[in-house]
């Protein structure tokens, strides 16, 4: 073995060749990288050069695993998806629980290569070491549910894990998802494309092996404190009884709830999307990942209306947001719906409901007719034609053609200054946050190496009462700013931060709630646990993680320069730079993106004129070797 923790292997598989290699995986990288998004960037670096095309046979997919992946410690369940982006043409990821990752750790292999292109539809089925291609003609048009049904019945084994895309991705919706076990969306940035492209229906991974630590009695006693620490944590409690859902109140009454495509952040219908309406009228069970005592995941059941039911997982706070309030619809029977097509058709919900926000408010003002969508006027608040706009998309039927190319791309083919309501980043719609009243949310997005994104640096540290950490972290006296919403003061360091706690995070990996929100574990706690894990004293210290997470996010800050990316594109959508905050608490609040951008450069190491990494910078991170691939 490799270390402890790891399996010691990388599996291949190239499509166009219908061929499987097992390689070792190089001792080396633990070290640098530790796992998961780390060991991704490094092999998409040096593998995919720049330029490839994304939904070409030259680019591939990665889904790689971490160190404690498998094991005991808490909400380690999770998995990443990694690829050249079809939604962005840059750094692309999406993070996904259930139960994926520890299977193929139990099956023998860290990681998973998919390279080429097969000739046919195929699912890659592996089992320990029996690894084969086999046909998926029969299952290729079905929706996510049934491939997964379906390819568990043929082997007569409920307990496969299975990775699966829709039609969405069969069709290359450029933010098409990669659903696990039909209700876990590995939803952004298009990775359900990426395998679509390759011909790929599904991955089915089962393993009979198990995990080995360094450590094991100090890992197991330090894992089960930290189980208590979830289930004592009162806000981890809170979690568990409402999922995200907690966040919709909170959202509205700091003002911060994206309603009509981002143009407020209150909306009136707010209350049909809280906890407290959704779960005593919908929800009939609750569900966790693997290893997780939270259990944030909601089963909810629609009785009554034109939904009448619909049965399904989720949706979540984003999904709330994206079929809800950023589109005037104030029922969360609609929002249900709506989740249950992205999850069966395989698509990212935020960029689904983004994209049509888009064409709503493009539609609203005359920049496209019903000469371009077929007939269909697009209004606020439309729940059943939400619907079906959302399978047209996953179609690519008619004025779905349009849109299933994202916001950016379709505002740059509808032109007359329509990219003004396109609201993305680097051509990634923006989550459900608004910079206008949360600078270190602006800042987040415009620097985000996969675009507008909530999950790689929402800051907490500033809010909600963890006051007492921040000015741990930055000084007392820095404390007023720090936690004022609405300055740009200190958000850089606010920003830096997050990005690197989180970085560690997606390295291991370890679900989102576990570090964001609520913050249960530090960079502190993982360096205690790390080399009980693993046996590399190296990963020890808070500052060798700190500057594992630097070598990192400058390394897909790399990627992305090689791609074309520069300082002009850390940039918000007018909306947010330009259009004062009509109401509510942040009433009149712009963002003042450059001093910040100028603040975090420079912690970053980066140029403040072209925001690409200084030679000083490479050197320090020990990322000369990307020199030979530029
Ligand atoms: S908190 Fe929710 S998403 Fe995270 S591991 Fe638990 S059930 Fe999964």
């Amino acid at each position: 073995m490799t270390a402890g923790g790891y399996k010691g292997k990388i599996l291949r598989v190239n499509l166009s060749d219908n061929k499987f290699q097992v390689d070792p995986l190089p001792k080396e990288w633990i070290k640098d990288y530790i796992g998961g998004d780390g060991f991704g960037v490094k092999i998409l670096y040096e593998e995919v050069p720049g330029g490839t095309e994304p939904l070409g046979e030259d680019n591939k997919l990665i889904i790689a695993t971490g160190p404690i992946t498998g094991t005991i410690w808490p909400m380690s369940g999770r998995t990443v998806f990694i690829s050249k982006a079809p939604l962005t043409g840059i750094w692309g990821e999406s993070h996904v629980g259930g139960f994926l990752g520890p299977e193929l750790k139990y099956a023998g292999y860290d990681l998973l290569v998919i390279e080429g292109k097969a000739e046919k539809p195929v699912y890659i089925q592996i089992e320990d070491s029996h690894l084969e291609l086999r046909d998926a003609s029969e299952l290729w048009g079905t929706t996510t549910d049934l491939t997964t049904i379906n390819i568990k019945k043929e082997h007569l084994d409920p307990d496969i894990q299975v990775a699966a895309i829709g039609p969405a991705g069969e069709r290359l919706v450029r933010f098409a998802a990669v659903m696990v076990n039909h209700a876990r969306a590995a939803g952004r940035t298009g990775m359900g494309a990426v395998l679509g492209s390759k011909n790929v229906k599904a991955i089915a991974v089962r393993g009979h092996g198990g995990v080995d630590v360094h450590d094991h009695e100090g890992f197991f006693e330090l894992a089960k404190k930290a189980h208590l620490r979830v289930r004592e944590n009162p806000q981890a409690q809170e979690m568990g009884k409402w999922g995200t859902w907690i966040l919709t109140a909170v959202k509205q009454e700091i003002g911060e709830l994206p309603t009509y495509n981002h143009r407020t952040g209150v909306f009136s219908g707010y209350e049909k999307l809280t906890g407290d309406y959704i779960r005593p009228r919908f929800t009939v069970s609750d569900r966790a990942c693997f290893g997780c005592s939270l259990g944030c995941k909601k089963v909810n059941y629609v009785r009554t209306g034109p939904f009448a039911g619909t049965l399904e997982e989720g949706p979540e706070y984003e999904g709330l947001m994206a079929f809800g309030s950023l589109l005037g619809i104030d029922d969360y029977a609609t929002t249900l719906k709506a989740n249950q097509i992205c999850n069966r058709y395989g698509m990212d919900i935020i960029s689904a409901g983004a994209t049509i926000g888009f064409a709503i408010e493009s539609f609203e003002n005359g920049l496209i007719t019903e000469k371009d969508t077929g007939g269909l006027k697009l209004e606020w608040g439309d729940r059943e034609q939400t619907i079906r706009l959302l399978q047209m998309i996953a179609e690519r039927e008619d004025f779905g053609n349009l849109l299933a190319e994202g916001s950016k791309r379709a505002a740059d083919s509808i032109g007359k200054g329509s990219e003004k309501y396109a609201i993305q980043v680097k051509g990634m719609e923006v989550s459900g946050q608004d910079g206008r009243t949360h600078r270190s949310i602006g800042l987040g997005h415009a620097t985000g190496a996969r675009g507008a994104d909530h999950l790689r640096s929402l800051v907490v540290v500033d809010q909600l009462g963890y006051e007492d950490v921040a000015a741990k972290r930055w000084g007392a006296d820095k404390l007023p700013e720090i936690i004022d919403p609405y300055t740009e003061k200190h958000k850089a360091n606010a920003v830096f931060e997050s990005e690197n706690s989180y970085c560690i995070r997606d390295t291991l990996i370890v679900c989102w709630y576990s570090v964001s929100w609520p913050p249960i574990f530090w960079m502190e706690d993982f360096a205690e646990m790390l080399p009980l894990a693993t046996g590399v004293k190296h990963l020890g210290k808070v500052e060798n993680l700190v500057e594992i997470a630097e070598r990192q996010i400058t390394l897909k800050r790399l990627f992305n320069n090689r791609e074309g990316i520069t300082r002009k594109d850390d940039n918000l959508p007018d909306r947010f730079t330009k259009e004062p905050m009509p109401e509510g608490p942040g009433k009149g609040q712009i963002v003042d993106l450059d001093p910040m951008l100028d603040d975090y450069y420079k912690l970053r190491g980066w140029d403040l004129e072209t925001g690409l990494p200084t030679e000083k910078t490479i050197k320090r991170l020990s990322l000369e070797w990307t020199k030979a691939h530029s």
